[in-house]
């Protein structure tokens, strides 16, 4: 497996975004090179849509993805019409930014239910019901596979096999964000991305898993810092066809959010190069 292309690297907006605000994040992937750029909407927000837009055209950035919609099922059934909404605003927002999709993490079960079958069950409706509003836009939507250890609060879907469903049954205009820290334990990995087709890989993202995890969201590693085969995985997706950016994505609260966000994005372009 040869060297990553230095010009895939694309980051993730939260992986520094306890240090700075969106502006000066698309300034600094400007300056280090990073050719890549994957913003929250609540970041969006703030500095503004158009704004947003405008800097990173200005900087010459790629949108590998706006992070997220999804949570179709946080308020259960009765909330699915609000869910709807909001998630057509993102679609709208995302292609604003001629973003490369809009990542979903589709929700996990609503407050007080055991019923995870219902649960993806209510994910599969929501999904479908605003898919035809992201092919009218242009805007692919790529589901994002969690760790099983959020199925209850941010994502009943976590494998690649389980996406593939949803996506065969769903038809076109929807894919796959494979994060390797959500699926990299998954012994049908591999099998499970050959079998994707290239079309439906609409992201890779990558950081490392710690062990020991000292939190369940913001303790994840930078890439050759813990226990994942990076390297082989994008060997995987690479022989699936897939030829997109390689988006760094790290909530990590007590290392990289403190650290100079400088010598975040330097570190970041290092492993990349090294470890992926
Ligand atoms: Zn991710």
């Amino acid at each position: 497996m040869s060297r990553p292309d230095p010009a895939l690297l694309s980051l993730n907006t939260a992986t520094v975004r306890a240090q700075w605000k969106l502006d000066r994040i698309i300034a600094g992937c400007e300056r280090y090179g990073i050719r890549g750029i994957a913003p929250w909407r609540d970041q969006v927000a703030e500095l503004g849509l158009e704004e947003t837009r405008r800097r990173i055209r200005g900087a010459g950035l790629t949108v590998t993805g706006l992070c997220r919609g999804g949570f179709v099922t946080a308020q259960g059934r009765p909330g699915l019409a609000a869910a709807i909404e909001e998630n057509r605003r993102a679609i709208e927002e995302a292609a604003e930014l001629s973003a490369q999709c809009l990542v979903l993490v589709v929700g996990g079960l609503p407050d007080g239910s055991r019923d995870i079958a219902g649960a993806r069950a209510l994910v599969e409706e929501g999904v479908a019901a605003i898919l035809e509003d992201a092919r009218q836009a242009g805007l692919p939507l790529a589901i994002e596979p969690l760790h099983p250890m959020y199925a209850a609060d941010r994502a009943c879907i976590n494998t690649i096999a389980q996406a593939n469903a949803l996506c065969e049954r769903l038809g076109d205009g929807i894919g796959i964000a494979v994060d390797v820290y959500h699926v990299w334990w998954d012994p049908e990995l591999e099998r499970g991305i050959a079998a994707t087709p290239s079309r439906r890989l609409l992201g890779f993202h990558i950081c490392d898993w710690l062990s020991p995890t000292a939190d369940l969201l913001t303790d994840r590693g930078m890439m050759g810092d813990g226990v994942i085969d990076i390297r082989g995985i994008r060997g995987w997706m690479q022989a699936a066809g897939y030829r997109g950016f390689h988006e760094v994505e790290i909530f990590s609260a007590n290392n990289w959010w403190k650290r100079d966000p400088d010598e975040v994005l330097r570190t970041c372009k290092a492993r990349h190069a090294e470890v992926c």
